[in-house]
């Protein structure tokens, strides 16, 4: 069991971990348009690329 890796569609790839990187500056810099930008930018990334938008 806990040698089992995580599903594929979930499994974070490069895009998401930018996005995920670009939000926590975001946030950092209290930029709140530029960290909603990101979540919908990430939002879409999960539904095109991991199948995740239902
Ligand atoms: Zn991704």
């Amino acid at each position: 069991m806990s040698a089992r890796p995580e599903p594929e569609l979930t499994e974070p790839c490069r895009t998401c971990e930018e996005l995920d990187h670009e939000e926590a500056v975001a946030r950092a810099q209290r930029d709140g348009s530029r960290e909603t930008d990101c979540r919908v930018l990430r939002r879409r990334h999960l539904a095109a690329e991991h199948g995740d938008g239902a």
